[in-house]
C-alpha cells in the first residue's frame, strides 16, 4: 500500500488541531480518523487498525503516553508507529514518551511544509533512537508516574463513591419525609371529609349548622394548605436544581418583607413563647430583586429559627449596608449548628440528625422538615448573585448557643445595570 493511502488514527482534544491534521493529510490522501480522548482513541484504534497512530499527550482522561504503553500492550499494536505530537516540549518530555512507546517525538503547532514528509518518515520505519540507560531512567519515570496518577484517581473515585453513597441516602430519606409529609395533611383530609359525610348523614332532615360547616372547611383548607406547601418545595428545588429559576426583577423594601411576615408570624411566636426582634429596616436602602422568592428565602431561614430555638428564646434581625449590598442577619438562641455541617445543611435534602424523630409541625421545636428550607433560600439568594452563609459554634441542647444567618445581596442586579 503507497503511505499516502495509509489510514492514520489522532488522538487529540484540541478541535483546531485535530481539523489542521486531518486537512493537511487529508489532502495527501491519507485515510484520517480521529479521538477526542483516551479511551475513544483506544476502541477507534482497535476499529480501525491503522497504519499509524498520532498522539497528543495532555488529553482530559488518559494521557498520551498512558494510552501508547496500554496499545503496546495489544497484540496489533506492538510495532505500529505512535508519534507523540504535543505542544509540551519541557525537558524530559520526548525521552518520557519515547519510553512509554512512542515512536517519535514531534511537537505543536505543526509545520505545514514538513509535517507529510515526517510522517511518511514514520510510515516508512523510521524510529527515534533513545540509549538504553536514557531508557531505563525515563522508564521508571513513566512506571512512577503511572502509579500516582492511579493512586489520586482511586482517591477521587473513593470519595466520588463516598458522596453517591451519602446522596443515596439524602434521596432515601427524602422519599420517607415526602411520604410523612404528605401523609399527614392527608390524613387531616380525609378525616374532615369523613366527619362532614357523617354530618350530613345525620342531619338528613335538616341542615348542618354553619358553624360545623365552617370548623370542617377550615379544616380542610388548613390539610390543602400545607399539602400545596410541600408540593410548592419540592417544585421550587426542582427549579432551582435545574437552573430554571425565573426572577421577576423589582424594588424590595426590606422592612416591608419582615413587616409582613412578622404580623403573619404573630401567633405562631406567641405559641412558642418566643420573642422577635426586628432593628431599623427602614434604613436600608431598597434593592432590586424578586420579592416574592425573597420572602421565601427569609421564610425559610425564619421559620428555622422558630423551629431550633426552644420555647422563650428569641430572634433578632438587624440589617446594614456593606458596600453595594444589604447584609440581613438573622440571629436566635437555639440549638445551633455543628461547624462541620453548615456548609451541607444548604445542600438539597440535607436534614441534620436522624429523620426518626421527625415530627411534621411546622413550627414545632425540632419539628419536622424536607430539608429542602435552606436549599430553597440558597438557590434563590445565589439567583440574585448573593450570598448565605450560617455562624454557630456547635450544637447543643442542653445550653443552646445559637445561630447566625447571614443573607447578603446586592443592592442592584447585574442585568438591570445593562438595561439601563
Ligand atoms: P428542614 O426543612 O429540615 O428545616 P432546611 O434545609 O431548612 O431543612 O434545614 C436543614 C437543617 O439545618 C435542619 O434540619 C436543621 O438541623 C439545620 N438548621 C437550619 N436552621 C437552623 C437553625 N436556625 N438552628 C439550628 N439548626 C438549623
Amino acid at each position: 500500500m503507497a503511505e499516502e493511502q495509509a489510514t492514520i488514527v489522532y488522538i487529540e482534544d484540541d478541535t483546531a488541531s485535530r481539523l489542521l491534521v486531518q486537512r493537511v493529510l487529508g489532502s495527501r490522501g491519507y485515510d484520517v480518523h480521529v479521538a477526542g480522548n483516551g479511551l475513544d482513541g483506544i476502541a477507534l484504534a482497535r476499529e480501525k487498525e491503522p497504519q499509524l497512530i498520532l498522539m497528543d499527550i495532555n488529553l482530559p482522561d488518559m494521557d498520551g503516553r498512558e494510552i501508547t504503553t496500554r496499545l503496546r500492550g495489544l497484540p496489533n499494536f506492538a510495532n505500529t508507529p505512535i508519534v507523540a505530537l504535543t505542544a509540551n516540549i519541557s525537558p524530559g518530555s520526548r525521552e518520557l514518551a519515547l519510553a512509554a512507546g512512542c515512536t517519535g517525538f514531534l511537537t505543536k503547532p505543526i509545520n505545514v511544509a514538513e509535517f507529510p514528509q515526517q510522517v511518511k518518515d514514520f510510515l516508512q520505519g523510521r524510529v527515534e533512537p533513545l540509549p538504553p540507560e536514557e531508557h531505563t531512567l525515563h522508564l521508571q519515570k513513566h512506571a512512577q508516574n503511572l502509579v500516582e496518577r492511579l493512586e489520586n484517581k482511586i482517591r477521587e473515585m473513593e470519595s466520588a463513591n463516598k458522596r453517591l453513597r451519602e446522596l443515596d441516602k439524602m434521596k432515601s430519606d427524602f422519599i420517607v419525609l415526602v411520604s410523612h409529609e404528605l401523609r399527614t395533611p392527608l390524613t387531616l383530609i380525609s378525616g374532615y371529609a369523613h366527619l362532614l359525610e357523617e354530618q350530613l348523614k345525620q342531619s338528613s332532615q335538616s341542615a348542618v349548622p354553619a358553624a360545623t360547616v365552617k370548623g370542617i372547611a377550615d379544616g380542610l383548607a388548613m390539610g390543602v394548605t400545607r399539602m400545596r406547601e410541600v408540593v410548592n418545595e419540592i417544585i421550587s428545588v426542582s427549579r432551582i436544581a435545574s437552573g430554571n429559576l425565573e426572577l421577576t426583577v423589582g424594588p424590595v423594601r426590606l422592612s416591608k418583607v419582615f413587616d409582613d411576615l412578622s404580623s403573619e408570624l404573630r401567633e405562631v411566636l406567641s405559641q412558642r413563647q418566643l420573642t422577635m426582634e426586628i432593628g431599623d429596616l427602614d434604613k436600608l436602602p431598597v434593592i432590586e430583586g424578586d420579592q416574592k422568592r425573597i420572602r421565601i428565602a427569609i421564610e425559610n431561614v425564619i421559620g428555622n429559627a422558630i423551629k431550633f430555638t426552644p420555647d422563650g428564646g428569641s430572634i433578632f434581625v438587624v440589617g446594614r449596608r456593606v458596600g453595594d449590598a444589604v447584609d440581613l442577619i438573622i440571629r436566635d438562641t437555639g440549638i445551633g449548628i455543628p461547624v462541620e455541617e453548615q456548609r451541607r445543611i444548604f445542600d438539597q435534602f440535607y436534614v441534620l440528625g436522624s429523620i426518626q424523630h421527625h415530627s411534621t409541625s411546622k413550627s414545632a421545636f425540632q419539628g419536622g422538615g424536607l430539608g429542602l428550607g435552606l436549599a430553597i433560600a440558597r438557590g434563590i439568594i445565589e439567583a440574585h448573585n448573593g450570598r448565605i452563609w450560617v455562624e454557630s459554634k456547635r450544637r447543643d441542647l442542653e445550653n443552646p448557643p445559637g445561630s447566625t444567618f447571614h443573607i447578603l445581596l446586592p443592592i442592584r442586579q447585574a442585568s438591570q445595570q445593562t438595561n439601563l
